[in-house]
């Protein structure tokens, strides 16, 4: 936990706004929430703002709503028809401008299709699409026929696509015919068709066209889009849904364990997404937004759909990788659209500091006002190079900490509000609504300085409703560990001034030597060593500590692994965490085992280290099949 100082305006502390409306946030949620939900448009007034029966909350009971009228429609009935919704550039260099009301004709036509096909409210439809305009349009139609999206990251496998699909029963599988990844086309319609074959539910597959390809079409299953565009109406009403319908089923990452089919209801998660975007991102009218992530993950669903279009700005999607064909692309991204708010992960800064500062400065980043972090703890030296060498020392970060579960962001700077002053590495400060805490074993609130597990003690409007078909899991993943709280998973300490700090999952935190720590602050400490770049610490059976440090770390570019070099990481984590956590081991290795939406899989790392059962694999990140990577892994074990 790096303390870093940096000149922000001190005019702000102790922030007064920020904590009228938190304080007022908490003492009165109902009031508060229902203040926030009144900025959307609903069909029908609600009659109960919370209907809590634990653990299953119920918001806004009563009213109805409609998400693809929040993000479409209420837009093209003002001057915002001819504004910019989405600037799309794909991966070979092509590029589409869809301004709000080319994106309401898109929504319209596409629900007309899926209501042809015999789609309605309640069924579910899957989305295993590459990052094209079809993506977001698809999800907006689903919503404006009250259907359910699944979506499913196209870098998935055939099987991990039939297992979502066979979960949530989707009865429409929509896909692509190819999908650019690094100028190779992956031929996304053969993996639908392994798929579909594994998933008795699909009854139709819809194919839009990018690679030109000519995939088998089989009769009365398979429709290419543009065919069925050409028939289907040009207007659908907005179907009025209750507040309680679910929105989307979406998959967690799946970084601890099997991924669990998260359900998200319409009506809280449009409201916290619609006042949380705010708080966080600032935006403004004439904001140009990029959040990089997959709108496959939770960030691309909230992030880059609901939460911007609900207020009407201009997002950037981009199809491809961060460093083709040059490792500067998304520098020079920014550049030619002017973006003002980015938004990515650490994972992805980590990568492109590898290439140097060099390739950043031959962009001109000056309208960037306002950076981002999500999925993981940043480490203070990524923070720090972001808001250098991308940020001109002008922009804040918000390093905004949620998970698929909590719907939107939970932790993180308000702009929107008032930006506390920032700490590298820390996510500050709980946003209004969010009654977030840190617990002992015994679920007492720790005092400041000391570690625990992050809960939240209250339900708020973005709060899963539940795990797709498993009320039991549901309830034991999340409220059985600490009656009455919702158990976030994850590790993390309050400082003397109240910011929260990140400190990894909770099953994940190390005991050695009678101490607990969190693997973030050991790798953090790996990761200010000059020659290191990213790092993964995990743990294996000591039977004098308990527990031993095992690192393992990438090195920047550059550097050579050596006996030498192994013992300066160790000497620099030793001075600056102290002799009881000095690793064991460390093992320097070219890529460390990562999930799709690019998290760490420590427990990958720990199974090997520990020689133990690796458990679900379908999320990991590698362009191999699994059973290479499990090869990969049994190399690595036989090093280790
Ligand atoms: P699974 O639940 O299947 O193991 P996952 O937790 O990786 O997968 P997500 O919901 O995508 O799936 O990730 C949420 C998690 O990501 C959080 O619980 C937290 O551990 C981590 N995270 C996200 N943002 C931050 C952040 N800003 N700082 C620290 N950790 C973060
Ligand atoms: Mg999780």
């Amino acid at each position: 936990m790096e303390e870093t100082s940096l000149s922000f305006d001190s005019r702000y502390w102790p922030f007064k706004k920020y904590t009228e409306i938190y304080n007022r946030s908490l003492q009165d949620p109902e009031r508060f929430w229902a203040e926030e939900a009144r900025k959307l448009d609903w069909f029908k007034t609600w009659d109960t703002v919370l209907d809590w029966q634990p653990p299953f909350a119920r918001w806004f009971v009563g009213g109805e709503l409609n998400a693809s009228y929040q993000c479409v429609d209420r837009h093209v009935k003002t001057w915002r028809r001819s504004k910019v919704a989405i600037y799309w550039e794909g991966e070979p260099g092509d590029s589409q401008v869809l301004s709000y009301s080319t994106l309401y004709r898109w929504v319209n036509k596409f629900a007309s299709v899926l209501q042809k096909l015999g789609v309605g409210k309640g069924d579910t439809v899957a989305l295993y699409l590459p990052m094209i305009p079809e993506l977001p349009i698809f999800m907006l139609a689903c919503a404006r026929i009250g259907a359910v999206h699944t979506v499913v990251f196209s870098g998935f496998s055939a099987q991990a696509l039939a297992d979502r699909i066979n979960d949530t029963q989707a009865k429409i599988l929509v896909t692509a015919d190819a999908g650019f990844r690094r100028g190779k086309f992956v031929q996304l319609k053969n993996i639908s068709d392994e798929a579909a074959r594994l998933s008795p539910s699909i009854e139709s597959v819809i194919v839009a066209r990018r690679g030109n390809m000519t995939p088998e079409m089989k009769p009365g299953r398979d429709y290419w889009l543009h065919d069925l565009l050409d028939k289907a109406d040009a207007h659908v009403s907005p179907v009025p849904v209750e507040s309680t319908h679910p929105l989307y089923i979406l998959y967690t990452s799946g970084t601890t364990g099997k991924p669990k089919g998260i359900v998200h209801n319409t009506g809280g998660y449009l409201v916290f997404n619609n006042s949380v975007y705010k708080w966080v991102f600032d935006i403004k009218e004439e904001s140009v937004y990029w959040c990089t992530a997959d709108v496959g993950w939770v960030t691309g669903h909230s992030s880059i759909v609901y939460g911007p279009l609900c207020h009407g700005a201009a997002i950037v999607l981009y199809e491809g990788a961060p460093d083709y064909p040059t490792v500067d692309r998304w520098w020079d991204i920014i550049e030619k659209y002017g973006v003002s708010i980015f938004y990515t992960s650490p994972t992805a800064i980590r990568m492109l500091m590898r290439y140097g500062e060099d390739k950043v400065k031959r962009h001109d980043l000056s309208t960037l006002e306002l950076l981002g972090s999500v999925g993981e703890a940043i480490n203070p030296e990524a923070w720090l190079w972001y808001y250098k060498v991308i940020g001109g020392e002008r922009c804040p970060i918000v390093d905004t900490w949620w998970q698929t579960e909590t719907g939107g962001t939970m932790i993180s700077p308000a702009p929107g509000i008032e930006c506390a002053p920032l700490k590298p590495g820390s996510a500050t400060f709980p946003l209004p609504g969010v009654n977030a805490d840190i617990v002992d074993d015994s679920g007492k609130s720790v005092p400041p300085g000391q570690k625990g597990y992050l809960v939240i003690k209250t339900p708020w409007p973005g709060m899963l409703a539940g795990i797709h078909g498993d009320p039991v899991r549901y309830k034991e993943t999340y409220w059985s560990k600490f009656p009455g709280m919702f158990y976030t998973g994850d590790y993390a300490i309050k400082d003397k001034d109240g910011y929260f700090w990140l400190l990894g999952r909770a099953d994940e935190v190390l005991k050695i030597a009678g101490h607990r720590i969190g693997t973030i602050e050991i790798e953090d400490a790996v990761v200010s060593h000059q020659s290191v770049v990213e790092a993964a610490v995990a743990s294996k059976p000591d039977p004098v500590k308990g527990e031993s440090v095992v690192v393992f770390a990438t090195l920047k570019q550059g550097e050579v692994p050596s006996p030498e070099l192994k013992d300066g990481i160790k000497r620099h984590i030793r001075s600056t965490l102290g002799p009881v956590v000095t690793p064991d081991e460390i093992y320097f290795v070219a890529k460390l085992p990562k999930t799709r939406s690019g998290k760490i899989m420590r427990r990958v790392l720990k199974a090997v280290a520990s020689e133990s059962q690796i458990g679900d694999l379908t999320t990991l990140e590698d362009e191999a099949s699994v059973d290479e990577v499990k090869k990969a892994y049994e190399q690595l074990k036989k090093e280790v």
